[in-house]
């Protein structure tokens, strides 16, 4: 039997053939029309926000494909449900939650977060890249997604009011803007900044006193050349709650790999405890011990 997810990547595939725009164009336009009402897939009348983001999601990665986008690299979805279901367990009394991606790409890391953590939720997204944001918004109108856009470069001025949860998989690299990364802590006093310190400064500056960063993070960001500048960051303007570190197998090599830094904007309500949570995804192929660590995670979320 074919699952609504796939008869909405088989809807979006079917339309990209007979135009001969770009894959992720024919994305946009497909689901433009579907939202119009002009065409549809025909999709069960139980079909859910998350059939629908993976739909589109299978559709994106096979035009990502085609017309490769280093820089623009879709978050995963087990990193995405990871950082969902934390989200989610840091949400849970939260009403009216607002987010925070100030480097939403196609926006799938975002949509996960907000199909997780599944009540009323509205977002703000940043992207650079014009052509993502025209993606990532006709897809938000889909799952009926609260989410307003800008198109610009994140780390200049944010017109962006202090939100609960700032989530980010952030562009790893230096940053070229030398004047603009003058205006922050995390600039050195020689070469170029690193754009993903830049980013987790910029989120922390975006968040609310007793709110959350949830950033994916290079796994050596502890160890790198500007990491002397970063650690006493870190302790004067957040409170580190968890460095989470991703399987290898989730990773083209050792090099590319990845964790998951968890940070709470201090305020005088929060207490800091040196208590920091260090722990290591297990194989997610494996249920029982994905099982345990998630129970892990929210006995951590829960103190
Ligand atoms: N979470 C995203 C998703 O699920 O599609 C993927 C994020 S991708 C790893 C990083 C994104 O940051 C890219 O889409 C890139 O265009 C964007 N980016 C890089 N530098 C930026 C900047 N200075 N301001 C805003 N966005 C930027």
């Amino acid at each position: 039997m074919t699952t609504d997810t796939e008869k909405i990547f088989s809807f979006i595939d079917t339309y990209a053939q007979t135009t001969d725009k770009l894959y992720l164009e024919a994305i946009i336009e497909a689901c433009g029309q579907w939202l119009s009402g002009e065409v549809s897939p025909t999709v069960s009348g139980s079909v859910s926000k998350e059939d629908i983001r993976r739909g589109i999601q299978l559709a994106v990665l096979k035009g990502m494909k085609q017309n490769a986008q280093p820089h623009h690299q879709m978050t995963p979805d087990s990193i995405g449900m990871l950082i969902g279901h934390i989200a989610s367990k840091l949400a849970v009394d939260e009403h009216n939650l607002t987010l925070l991606d100030p480097a939403a790409g196609t926006g799938n890391l975002l949509y996960t977060v907000m199909n997780a953590i599944g009540h009323q939720v509205t977002a703000t997204a940043v992207e650079i890249d014009d052509v993502l944001v025209r993606l990532s918004a006709v897809v938000a109108e889909l799952l009926e997604h609260p989410v307003t856009f800008y198109v610009q470069d994140a780390l200049r001025p944010l017109l962006v009011d202090p939100v609960d949860i700032t989530i980010s998989d952030v562009p790893v690299g230096f940053y070229p803007d030398d004047d603009n990364a003058l205006n922050y802590e995390l600039m050195p006093a020689e070469g170029h900044a690193y754009a993903h310190h830049l980013f987790i400064e910029q989120s922390m500056n975006h968040t609310k006193p007793g709110g959350h960063g949830l950033f994916i993070i290079p796994a050596n960001l502890f160890d790198s050349e500007q990491s002397s500048l970063l650690h006493p960051f870190l302790k004067k303007q957040t409170v580190i709650r968890a460095v989470i570190q991703l399987p290898d197998s989730l990773f083209k090599s050792a090099t590319h790999a990845k964790s998951i830094l968890v940070l709470q904007k201090p305020s005088p309500e929060i207490v800091a405890t040196p208590d920091v949570l260090l722990a290591k995804v297990p194989n997610m192929t494996d249920k029982r011990a994905m099982a345990l660590f998630l129970q892990k995670i929210d006995m951590w979320a829960t103190e």
